[in-house]
């Protein structure tokens, strides 16, 4: 049985990157009828916070990436510290003192030789005696994990073989020095103990992946299968970390995108299967395959959800959007006329308010002065409204015979006088909805 997970910290608000990594995790368990676990990493009692988590819970709903259970990283401290325990009993554990100033000056000295900066293991070296004085002098050490100086190699399920020398990576700090349990263990533990069976994340992990594999085989747990997703480029293939701030769900939302186009991009952005449109969940579960991810940075263009955003809302009726429509003041009896041609005319439900400002207040005409005349003459035949579906070809029809003009010499500046723009929504309906017509002077 498959069980995924998703780890926010609840540090932020979630975006476009995290996303990313929910969803594949999401659609991994409901692909396989599995468990997905909404997982909050609040070890970081200073940063984590409850209205991120509130606020976490909010975005996946409002994507409908509904999670089976909830557990919480600071409610299991002491599963933590049980690990952390046994780590020390098998002597894979082991007390540092160095401060970050010192770990710096190492690091540089080793990058001046030519070194890689990996922690030289100087603490292995202290004695009991040692340990107590620098306790005493420095408070308590960092706990850090020996790693055993072998090759670490998985089968990645996007990254493909990895193979990464243990010798190249720093024995990773699991404990702070004020007790704090950090992510790295926390994670394993949680996996292990949970039974996750997948763990999708960002490549930004892989190293601790590499360490995290041998904590799960020190404490004698089974190592999930991992996928790490490249991460997230703009649309230049320029660095999106310091932009993500702006690509939160939350701003997404606020601008209108709709949940089926923000999921049908990011299930497929990155992948060898063209992105389309799905208006159903169980679509892009069906359809969904991790091995199809490369390996590349994906761009992301945050454009590219509005044109979604226009498909999915063109499969709307008008009962679907009754809400929108009945704030804008729309009566009930031209909803559906209305709905049939804005949803032509829109990318999000946010510029329904501008067609039917258009409908009762009318446009300021747009008139060239070559069509002045023939504008004027076409709009002492248009009648008074109220107009009906028949009343567009009507009043072009005699317009055409009184004046001579056809076709787009005919239609065009009658649309730009009506409504301001040389293009837009079907007359005949757009007319039957005016109830100002402001060229009619
Ligand atoms: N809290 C971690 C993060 O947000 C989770 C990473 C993981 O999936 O293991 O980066």
């Amino acid at each position: 049985m498959t069980t995924t997970r998703f780890a926010p910290s609840p540090t932020g608000y979630i975006h476009v990157g995290n996303l990313r990594t929910a969803l594949m995790n999401y659609l991994i368990a409901r692909k396989s009828g599995g468990t997905f676990i909404l997982r909050i990493d609040d070890t970081d009692p200073e940063r984590s916070k409850e209205e991120y988590v509130d606020a976490i819970k909010q975005d996946l709903e409002w994507l409908g990436l509904t999670w089976d259970k909830v557990e919480r990283q600071s409610k299991r401290l002491d599963r933590y510290a049980d690990a952390a325990d046994k780590l020390r009993e098998i002597n894979r554990f082991y007390e540092a003192f160095e401060t970050p100033v010192e770990l710096d000056l190492k690091r540089k000295k080793q990058l001046n030789m030519g070194k890689p900066p990996v922690y030289d293991r100087a603490a292995l070296g202290l004695s009991e005696a040692e340990k107590t004085a620098l306790r005493e002098e420095r408070g308590n050490g960092v706990w850090r994990f020996k790693l055993d100086q072998e090759r670490i190699e998985w089968t990645d399920g996007i990254l493909g073989d990895i193979s990464i020398d243990a010798a190249s990576v720093s024995d990773p700090v699991l404990i702070r020095g004020d007790g704090q349990v950090l992510y790295t263990i926390a994670s394993v533990v949680d996996d292990t103990d949970m039974g996750v069976t997948n763990v999708v994340r960002g490549s930004d992990h892989v190293t601790n992946t590499a360490t995290q594999i041998q904590i799960i085989k020190a404490l004698g747990g089974t190592c999930p299968d991992f996928a790490h997703h490249s991460l997230l480029t703009g649309p230049q293939g320029e660095a999106l970390s310091k932009r993500l701030g702006t690509l939160a769900l939350r701003d997404l939302r606020e601008a209108g995108v709709k949940p089926m186009a923000l999921l049908s991009l990011m299930a497929r952005l990155g992948s060898s299967d063209p992105v389309e449109l799905r208006t159903e969940m169980a679509e892009l579960i069906e359809g969904f395959d991790i091995n199809r991810f490369g390996s590349a940075p994906t761009k992301f263009d945050s454009e590219d959800l509005y044109p979604l955003t226009a498909r999915y809302l063109q499969g709307l009726t008008a009962e679907q959007v009754k809400d929108e429509l009945d704030d804008l003041g729309v009566p009930q009896a031209q909803q559906a006329a209305f709905w049939a041609m804005a949803k032509e005319n829109i990318s999000t439900l946010k510029d329904l308010g501008g067609w039917w400002d258009l409908c009762i207040n009318g446009a300021d005409p747009l008139i060239a002065e070559e069509d002045q005349a023939f504008v004027a003459e076409a709009m002492s035949m248009l009648p008074e409204g109220p107009y009906d579906a028949e009343s567009w070809k009507t009043w072009t029809t005699a317009v055409k015979e009184a004046t001579g003009r056809k076709g787009k010499g005919l239609f065009m500046p009658l649309r730009k006088a009506i409504t301001g723009m040389e293009r837009g929504p079907d007359m005949g309906v757009l007319l039957s909805l005016m109830q100002v017509i402001r060229a009619r002077g």
